[in-house]
């Protein structure tokens, strides 16, 4: 899937999937690292989104993994954006998940590998509608949740982030210039955990609303 509908009609055109690490200190802490460490960056291909019903529990893997994570759509390209002029470069918001093959990315990162299998894979990217600010405005605040089986699972905040939504686009776009139709994957909360084939995962942020899905047999 390559193109994301709008709430309220049309649709953008995805182009790359950028993702920040470790942007929740409390996430950075479960994962053994100290929290002021500066973003880094990773990706995953556009063909990774998913919107529907049953994602999936992809092959290779024993310990998939999920993270809740506010998206940011890109909706003008820039290179060398300022962090003031940030949001003029955002089309819209929603959430998503950094679904990850936990165990294939401990083997990438213990050997000094690449994340890509780890990361990036068709069905690793379930998202929600995109919201456009003239409809949600530019969220920097409010809760973000994921459950699974109606348990809550990963509970935060997005003023939590240690970088925050217009730092990470300004910072992202002095390596790169960022095109209309790119998505931001921006950091998940803690409480990161195992999914199992027939979990019903429920995610939501405040002001943006939510998504679901189950997990289906292994695709093939
Ligand atoms: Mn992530």
């Amino acid at each position: 899937m390559n193109s994301l509908p709008f709430a309220t009609g049309g649709a953008l055109q995805v182009r790359r999937v950028f993702c920040v690490g470790r942007n929740y200190a409390e996430h950075a802490k479960e994962m053994g690292h100290d929290e002021r460490e500066p973003p880094f960056f990773f990706a995953k291909s556009a063909e990774a989104l998913v919107l529907g019903p049953e994602v999936p529990y992809p092959p290779m893997t024993g310990d998939l993994h999920h993270e809740v994570e506010l998206v940011v759509a890109i909706g003008r390209d820039g290179a060398g954006i300022s962090v003031d002029a940030a949001r003029s470069h955002i089309a819209g918001y929603a959430v998503g998940i950094d679904l990850t093959r936990r165990d294939l990315q401990a083997v990438a990162k213990k050997q000094a590998r690449p994340w890509a299998m780890a990361k990036s894979w068709i069905g690793a990217a379930p998202i929600g509608t995109l919201h456009a600010p003239a409809e949600v405005g530019h969220p920097r605040a409010g809760r973000i949740v994921l459950k699974v089986n109606g348990e809550i699972r990963q509970s935060g905040d997005l003023a939590e982030m240690i970088w925050s939504v217009d730092e990470i686009v300004a910072e992202l776009s002095r390596y790169d210039r960022l095109l209309a139709g790119d998505l931001i994957m921006t950091g998940t909360p803690a409480g990161v955990g195992p999914l199992a084939i027939g979990d019903k995962v429920e995610v939501s942020i405040d002001g943006i609303g939510g998504a679901g899905f189950v997990i289906g047999p292994v695709a093939g």
